[in-house]
């Protein structure tokens, strides 16, 4: 059992306060994803539950053991870089069983598990090359299967995938998750990229502040969030906001952007909507939860159009502020055209103004 609980984690770093409460479980065999902007104190979290960086006060404790207190190559962590940190002068499989070596194992049992590793990983044939000669996306092979040969109780990853170009990272993302599946060992996995965050988790943190803004399953993070911050992070193109002023008729009521465009609220989140005590609230449009109608209420001032194949993202403004709408490829309209647009029925968010907090159904 390698289930990692963080309690009333503290981390100042001198006066000042980097992570005031953080509290999280995380359950044997999840997998974790800590997301959000930079300088939310994800890898902090992650050293600290390394016990690569002292936390401030709490308590962390790894398969029902407080290890607050203890030294990092007695948590059995195993750590994965963004840089791989490989040693530049040894080859491939003297980098991946070096550690095993200096904890005084055999030769044998150091060749056998070093070949397993790199085995998992695919790395067999180039064990005998530097990591000079290798591409990046080897390299990061090269830490993961280092990583391996520990059997470690819980994987850390911090950004390993950051270095690697594009294409790379789409297939190392899908390695990890494979990787996953086969070991069923813990992980934790810090990036500031929501698309990997998404495709990998069991469950995504959004952090923010050093705070954990919400804590849930991709799906749930992208249907229902529960603020403004966690709905504007998660999701690309990046969900559209616009104020709008709520028109109470009796038990019902519709919202009024500021162009006079009308909207109407999914019929379940009415009663929420009817407690709200401000005139406006905050209106939230996933791009892809709109459809160009010549009928639809939205009517958008297009600047750029983006012909993505599958797709167009339709990029300028509504009320002023900016806007996206991705539509069908056949769509067609020139750049400073106004684009009737209509959103999917049941796919509004709402958010107070003052804090953000969603308004919906509970
Ligand atoms: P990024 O995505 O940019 O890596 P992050 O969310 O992982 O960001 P952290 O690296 O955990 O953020 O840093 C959180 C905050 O703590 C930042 O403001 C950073 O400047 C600060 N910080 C981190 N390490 C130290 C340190 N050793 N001394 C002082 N401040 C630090």
């Amino acid at each position: 059992m390698a289930n990692v609980t963080l309690t009333n984690i503290t981390k100042s770093f001198g006066a000042i306060s980097i992570i005031p409460n953080l509290n999280l479980t995380i359950a044997d065999r999840e997998f974790v994803v800590l997301v959000g902007p930079s300088g939310c104190g994800k890898t902090t979290a992650l050293r600290m539950i390394a016990g690569l960086e002292a936390s401030s006060g709490g308590k962390i404790e790894i398969g029902g053991r407080n290890v607050t207190q203890e030294r990092p190559g007695l948590r059995n962590c195993a750590m994965v870089f963004q840089n791989y940190a490989l040693y530049p002068h040894m080859t491939v499989a003297a980098n991946i069983g070096y550690g095993m070596k200096t904890r005084g194992h055999t030769a044998e049992a150091v060749q056998a598990a070093t070949l397993r590793a790199a085995g998992v990983v695919g790395l067999e044939n180039l064990l005998n090359r530097r990591p000079k000669e290798l591409s990046g996306g080897q390299r990061q092979r090269v830490a993961i299967a280092r990583a391996l040969v520990r059997e470690p109780d819980v994987f850390l990853f911090d950004e390993p995938l950051s270095n690697l170009d594009a294409k790379l990272r789409v297939e190392m993302r899908a390695e990890i998750k494979k990787l996953h599946r086969r070991l069923q060992t813990t992980m934790i996995y810090v990036t500031h990229d929501q698309i990997e965050a998404m495709t990998l988790a069991d469950r995504v943190v959004v952090m923010n502040g050093g705070r954990i803004e919400q804590a849930a399953d991709p799906m749930t993070l992208y249907e229902r969030p529960v603020n403004q911050f966690v709905a504007a992070f998660i999701g690309a193109p990046s969900m559209n906001f616009c104020t709008a002023s709520i028109e109470r008729q009796g038990d019902n009521a519709q919202l009024r952007l500021q162009d006079g465009a009308i909207l109407h609220p999914d019929p379940a989140d009415l009663p929420a909507l009817l407690q709200q005590t401000s005139p406006s609230i905050t209106v939230g449009i996933r791009p892809e939860h709109l459809h160009a109608s010549p009928t639809g209420p939205i009517k958008m001032l297009v600047e750029a159009v983006e012909t993505l194949g599958s797709h167009k993202l339709l990029l300028g403004t509504l009320t002023g502020k900016a806007f996206c709408a991705q539509v069908t490829p056949d769509y067609v309209i020139a750049a400073d055209g106004i684009a009737h647009l209509s959103p999917q029925p049941g796919k509004l968010h709402m958010f107070d103004s003052s804090a953000g907090q969603a308004i919906r159904a509970t």
